[in-house]
């Protein structure tokens, strides 16, 4: 009987004759020459939609190279003509007999089982184990994704007005040592967001800035990203993020770009868990108090968020209120409270240069 033998590593579609030998497929090419053989135990359907309609087999889902089947029925009856059961054809029977809803709702909860529970527990796992060296490279790749994927348009792809740069480091000298080898950005967006990434980045959008009734918020935002990388969360998370999304994009087939910038806006913008912000709230009351900066700017700036979006308490990205609820860490924040701020954090003039970091220098 004849098919077509398609080479899915050559693209190349090649006539063939089929015949059976003991429990092998033999594949024959029209001159009789043997092209390939297969056993005939593993043979399976290859699912999905061809556009020509036919139906595809091969030994794998993955083979390298599969035979295009103008009727499968002959197939299977030759098959059993030469006393060879069927289990390719059986396998595909029991599939049937559960009704398809079935079949995708399990298909999708194995998934989800995957991508919320496994993956992040091997993410926790893993993290750790990756080099420092190898997190800093990684995380100034997703920085500059990220940070193009977050710029407004019209916006300023490089922040960087030399008053605004000179205010930024007057700000991470505040916090001395415990800023360690961060690396402090601004991002030019409409989306009030602040992250950080493995390698010391710490960003904040304009529109957060805009949101903060002065600098000494955006020192406790800055404090409260240091406390995510103190905790190695973000390696943890661009590890989920990036297990998660290959996965998805090995299961949904493979979507390029799209998922890729899909992936790394969740990375930067999806929440941490419950323990992980307060673990970073913490870190950030501790960082203002040897700073000797009052924590209720940033109690203020959650506020003025939570106005604006009531719907985001306890729901929601980051700094749009995420788990635990945006009440919650505004009641801890109070609570720590201490008092005044030793020293203004930036003069007046310093914070209005540092909100106009992302302005364009005259003439452009
Ligand atoms: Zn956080």
């Amino acid at each position: 009987m004849q098919a077509q033998y398609e080479d899915r590593q050559t693209g190349r579609a090649i006539a063939v004759r089929l015949t059976f030998l003991d429990q092998w497929l033999v594949i024959e090419r029209e001159d009789g020459r043997e092209l390939d053989r297969w056993s005939w135990r593993d043979v399976a359907p290859i699912p999905g939609d061809f556009p020509d309609g036919r139906m595809r087999v091969g030994l794998a889902a993955d083979a390298h190279a599969v035979l295009a089947l103008d009727d499968p029925d002959i197939l299977l009856r030759r098959a059993h003509a030469a006393g060879m059961q069927q289990p390719a054809q059986r396998e595909h029977r029991v599939r049937r007999d559960l009704p398809l809803p079935v079949w995708l709702v399990g298909a999708v909860l194995s998934l989800v089982l995957l991508v919320q529970f496994v993956i992040p527990a091997m993410a926790g796992m893993l993290a750790p184990l990756v080099p420092a060296s190898w997190q800093a490279r990684i995380g100034d790749q997703v920085q500059t994704i990220a940070a193009t994927l977050l710029t407004r348009k019209d916006g300023n792809a490089q922040c960087a007005a030399p008053g605004g740069v000179a205010a930024l480091k007057k700000l991470a000298g505040r916090l001395g040592p415990m800023a360690g080898t961060a690396r402090l950005h601004v991002i030019d967006s409409d989306l009030p967001n602040a992250f950080a990434l493995p390698g010391g980045h710490v960003s904040v959008t304009t529109a957060l800035m805009d949101r903060a009734d002065g600098p000494d918020a955006i020192l406790g935002v800055i404090g409260h990203e240091l406390g995510h990388l103190h905790h190695g969360h973000s390696m943890e998370r661009v590890m989920r993020y990036s297990l998660s999304s290959a996965l998805i994009s090995m299961v949904v087939g493979d979507i390029g770009g799209g998922a890729l910038a899909v992936g790394v806006s969740q990375m930067v913008e999806s929440d941490f868990s419950q323990d992980q912000e307060r673990q970073a709230d913490a870190f950030a009351i501790d960082v203002l108090a040897q700073a000797r900066v009052s924590p209720l700017p940033l109690a203020r700036l959650f506020e003025t968020i939570r106005t604006e979006h009531p719907e985001a308490d306890g729901a929601l990205v980051e700094w749009m209120g995420s788990h635990p609820t945006l009440s919650e860490r505004i009641n801890t924040l109070q609570r720590a409270a201490g008092g005044q701020t030793a020293g203004a954090v930036l003069e007046e003039g310093e914070w209005r240069a540092l909100r106009d970091i992302c302005r364009k220098p005259e003439g452009n």
